[in-house]
């Protein structure tokens, strides 16, 4: 399990490795084809940020090549903002007193419909808090027998499971599993989560073992920027990226990486990551794995969007609502994070076209399950 491997590595040694980076290390990682975690360091190091245009050329061409001139569309449908979790960033933590929400099946309908009125979206992403007695497995299952006939995709961003019930909902439509790690945190992770099952580090982190165990399709995982040291962090990922590789080779793996927005409670971001240091990560990543779906949210502004379109980023969301009901039940509700980009699917999918690129709404079909 990750976790084992995740020791070996000492916290503030990989900080310090990576600061002592240099040009002449930036140079011999552009110069490969195959690049490793050390020079995936030296592409994220501060010595990186001089490279930034020869990096931006190299990402284009690999993104070229793996994927051509597409961006896959997605759309988050939150489905319960009940949760058992004190994360200290997020509106939906369990302390703040606010109205909770987990949507019937009824419910769940009228959101797909409402979904489907917004633009031909074919990949649904099912988010929920967590709360095992209210929005687990079982309620879970309902939910993807309820959205599967309006979606050729399923992919859930939930609580993480035992190996057996992530296989279970596979057997009802799931797809795939999207699952943010935060930090790597282990020692400041406890401070960010201090009570509830997401306050255990090894569970969280060995969830993806267990996702690849269940023969989930496709894995997405991030950090939220805005914790700990961002270099340190995304070096960790990449670390877990290759061990997911070698061990679940038939998974295909997707990354993303939010940038913390102030939450409902007033939580500010300790660290802030610049667009040219996002744009120096989102090339990095490329670089490092040819085939790693790269994501970008509504979190990001449009103009910024835009721009990494064409260097690295292959899958976009459109017409977030990031509160449950958004769409057609409780538009009214308290949104888990403000989206930077407000516009519709059809005004985000002009914009692809214009750019010389196609929107991709359908890239899977159910009979492939
Ligand atoms: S981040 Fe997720 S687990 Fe944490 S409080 Fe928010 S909804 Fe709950």
């Amino acid at each position: 399990m990750f976790y084992d491997e995740l020791k070996k590595y000492d916290w503030d040694g990989t900080t310090r490795a990576i600061l002592a980076k240099t040009p002449r290390d930036v140079e011999i990682a552009l110069s490969k084809e195959h690049l490793d975690v050390d020079d995936f360091m030296a592409l994220i190091s501060p010595a990186g940020a001089a490279y930034l245009e020869p990096m931006a050329r190299l990402s284009h061409r690999h993104t070229l090549e793996r994927f051509g001139k597409t961006i896959s569309m997605y759309i988050p449908l939150y489905v319960s903002n009940a949760c058992t979790n004190h994360c200290v960033y997020c509106g939906f933590n369990h302390d703040n007193p606010m109205k909770r929400l987990t949507l019937t099946m009824e419910q769940v309908k009228a959101e797909c419909e409402a979904i489907r009125r917004l633009g031909p979206f074919e990949n649904l992403l099912i988010v929920s808090g967590e709360f095992p007695t209210l929005n687990g497995v079982d309620y879970l299952e309902k939910v993807l027998h309820t959205a599967r006939p309006y979606f050729n995709n399923l992919t859930i961003e939930v609580m993480p499971m035992k190996s057996r019930d992530y296989y279970r909902l596979t057997q009802s439509g799931l797809n795939g599993v999207v699952c943010f790690q935060e930090t790597y945190h282990e020692a400041r992770y406890k401070d960010y989560h201090p009570r509830g099952m997401k306050s255990i580090f090894e569970w969280r982190v060995n969830g993806f073992d267990r996702m690849g165990q269940a023969g989930v399709h496709k894995i997405g995982m991030g950090v939220l920027i805005g914790l700990e040291d961002w270099r340190t962090d995304v070096t960790m990922m990449a670390r877990h990226l290759r061990y997911l590789r070698r061990n679940y080779w038939k998974t295909r793996y997707s990354i993303n990486f939010p940038r913390m927005c102030p939450a409902e409670g007033g939580y500010q971001p300790k660290v802030v990551m610049t667009d040219r240091e996002l744009a120096q990560l989102t090339f990095a990543f490329r670089l490092f794995d040819h085939d790693v779906d790269i994501s970008y949210s509504t979190r990001e502004e449009p103009k910024f969007r835009a721009n990494m379109m064409k260097l690295g980023v292959t899958s976009m969301s459109a017409g977030s609502r990031t509160e449950p009901g958004g769409y057609a039940v409780a538009p009214d509700s308290l949104e888990q994070f403000e989206v930077s980009d407000a516009r519709t699917p059809l005004q985000v999918a002009q914009e692809i076209r214009d750019l010389g690129y196609e929107a991709v709404w359908k890239d899977w079909d159910k009979v492939f399950d």
